[in-house]
């Protein structure tokens, strides 16, 4: 899967331009396999145009709210995500972990709400810099899968995203990706979950690092920022899957 998470960019042109490009690349097959994560004023439209265009894309939000903290000002459920077209949602993305202060507490309510409103679940997870160099990071990524573990949850895929990569414009090496990969999937097919959908690489990846990442066998898909927002690099990188 090539998930394409906008974050905060993008416009209305962008996205139609972008779903137009997308469509005349890449053959349905290849749509198929695509996963595209706008800002959430953008997923209606994006909708609409995913219909118009006749694409095989998928959309995802990049944030839910749990439905039990109705009614809050500013909120969107997982209902309200999937009326307008979202079929998955990232959650624990270390920028909301960061900058919002997103505990496992809050992010277990929004795996419950996802699994309630039938939204299949990116869930992100990924040590620091300082957890890297103490050499934590198993022990971390354990810990941040402690709520997967104890989640109901529709289909769902692991997105590890070393937090030192993610917009550094270089990402983790092949070794390192392929040791971290395997001990996510051994721990994560140890809780025997039916709708585990395989284990996402992201930090940094663009068209010149994509190839390699992908010839990892524990790499089922790769979570792409900044790299996404044109479609021209995103097709590039969906095309060196071969
Ligand atoms: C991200 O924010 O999830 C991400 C992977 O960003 P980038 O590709 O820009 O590092």
């Amino acid at each position: 899967m090539f998930i394409a998470n906008w974050k905060m960019n993008g416009s209305q042109s962008m996205l139609s331009d972008w779903l137009e490009g997308v469509g005349k690349t890449l053959d349905k097959s290849l749509q198929k396999q695509c996963l595209l994560c706008p800002p959430v004023c953008f997923l209606s439209e994006a909708s609409q145009l995913i219909s118009k265009y006749k694409l095989n894309i998928s959309l995802g939000a990049q944030n839910i709210d749990p439905s039990s903290f109705s009614p809050i000002t500013g909120g969107i459920d997982g209902a309200m995500l999937r009326s307008i077209g979202s079929e998955f949602v990232i959650i624990g993305h270390s920028e909301r972990r960061d900058i919002f202060k997103e505990r496992d507490s809050l992010l277990l309510e929004k795996l419950k709400s996802a699994s309630e409103d039938g939204l299949k679940v990116i869930f992100c997870i990924g040590e620091s810099l300082k957890e890297k160099e103490e050499n934590q990071t198993a022990k971390v990524l354990k810990q941040q899968l402690q709520i997967v573990k104890n989640a109901e949850l529709n289909e769902f895929m692991i997105a590890y995203e070393p937090v030192w990569a993610i917009g550094s414009g270089t990402a983790a090496n092949i070794d390192y990706i392929n040791k971290v990969h395997r001990e996510i999937s051994d721990e994560v097919s140890s809780y025997q979950k039916e709708g585990f959908l395989g284990v996402s690489y992201g930090g940094s990846v663009d068209s010149s690092s994509s190839k390699d990442i992908l010839l990892i066998k524990g790499v089922q898909g790769l979570l792409i920022g900044g790299a996404s927002l044109q479609y021209q690099e995103f097709c590039n990188i969906v095309l060196s899957n071969n």
